[in-house]
């Protein structure tokens, strides 16, 4: 079970939650109870630092934040897709395994079938049989008939079967990449994003050269995005978010991976890249923004510049992905601080 609080403890989460949700500009639904339960139970480390994030300096959760929060941080797929995918193929040797035996006991019986039509056909031609020994050779042949028939349409049922599996795993894999993908932009969802993060980890833990280039990590985050709601409406908010992601998309190949980790915050991840680098296509994204101008639906007039600002910085050897990620983050904020449509710069040493 998700919550296996007892009585006491989850009214101690209820009264933790319920000042801390009235304090957001959400309606206090159960979505947003389900955000709140879990920051003060403290189950969900991500959820709790993309909660605190997003709360800094005193800012409030509007409801497409508590909604990104609970999609991103609380509602995971059913069954993980990569187990689905498991089953399915597991499930589909066994059709196999079946199809060919029942395939060879097919053949066997066909093959069954026509030595006793032979032999049935010598002995009543010889007339010496009785009418009754004639009456239970026929039978025979008519079970033999029946059990052919039997078999072929097993195999026609397996290879239905076989066609249904095909188009669920094809539905599972179609459920995989969405699962990965944010729908608003198609850039990599934060779960990609965790996901890609780690297993960069995990190759940094047994580099193939010490000398090797490091990986880094840009953050960008959009500046006074709630002012473009504000004065253009949610759509073309939407319509920003697009944009943004379109450049970042532009400017980044394999193996970096541009994500959107937030509302209105990205991150580039960008593995064999020096910092120098990184930096340089901060800058280059900062600029590309700031230069081009959104052109709202209707086509008529250039909406107001948007600005990003952004943070650098470097793996350290050994870190933890949440401190790799809260330095760049810090980084980012530094921006913020320094007047926003900017890129600031934290190595790893000035951690
Ligand atoms: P700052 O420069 O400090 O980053 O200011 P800001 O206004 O960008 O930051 P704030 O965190 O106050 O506001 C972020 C806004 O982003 C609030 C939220 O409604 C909006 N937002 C989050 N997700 C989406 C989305 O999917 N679409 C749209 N249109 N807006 C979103
Ligand atoms: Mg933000
Ligand atoms: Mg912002």
């Amino acid at each position: 079970m998700r919550y296996p609080d007892s009585m006491a403890r989850s009214a101690e989460y209820l009264r933790l939650a319920l000042p801390l949700m009235t304090r957001q500009r959400t309606a206090l639904h159960p979505i947003s109870y389900a955000v709140w339960y879990e920051f003060v139970s403290g189950r969900n480390p991500g959820l709790m630092q993309a909660v605190r994030e997003r709360t800094r300096d005193g800012s409030v959760l509007e409801e497409d934040d508590t909604a990104a929060l609970y999609r991103e941080h609380l509602a995971e797929p059913l069954l993980d897709p990569e187990d689905a995918r498991r089953v399915s193929e597991g499930l589909s040797r066994v059709l196999d395994n079946m199809a060919s035996t029942a395939a060879e006991a097919g053949d066997r019986t066909a093959r069954f079938d026509q030595s006793l039509l032979e032999w049935s056909r010598q002995l009543l031609d010889e007339s010496t049989l009785n009418a009754r020994a004639r009456e239970q050779l026929q039978s025979l042949m008519e079970e033999t008939r029946q059990m052919r028939q039997a078999m072929s349409t097993l195999q026609q049922r397996l290879d239905a079967s076989h066609g249904e599996i095909a188009a669920l795993r094809e539905e599972v894999s179609l459920a995989r990449s969405e699962a990965l993908v944010d729908a608003l932009t198609g850039l990599a969802n934060r779960r990609a994003f965790e996901r890609r993060l780690a297993s960069c980890l995990r190759a940094d833990e047994a580099p193939a050269s010490p000398q090797e280039p490091s990986l880094c990590l840009v953050l960008g985050d959009i500046d006074f995005f709630k002012r473009v709601n504000d004065s253009y409406g949610h759509s073309f908010g939407d319509q920003v978010l697009r944009a943004v992601a379109q450049s970042m998309q532009r400017m980044i190949s394999e193996p970096g991976l541009a994500a959107r980790v937030g509302g209105e915050e990205f991150a580039l991840l960008l593995p064999d890249t020096p910092l120098l680098q990184a930096r340089q296509l901060a800058e280059q994204l900062r600029t590309a923004i700031a230069s081009s101008s959104i052109r709202r639906a209707n086509g008529e007039k250039a909406a107001e510049r948007v600005t990003l600002s952004l943070g650098v910085t470097q793996l350290a050897p050994g870190e933890s992905a949440n401190d790799f990620f809260e330095r760049a983050d810090r980084a980012l904020y530094a921006s913020k601080r320094s007047g926003r449509n900017c890129v600031t710069v934290l190595a790893a040493r000035a951690a």
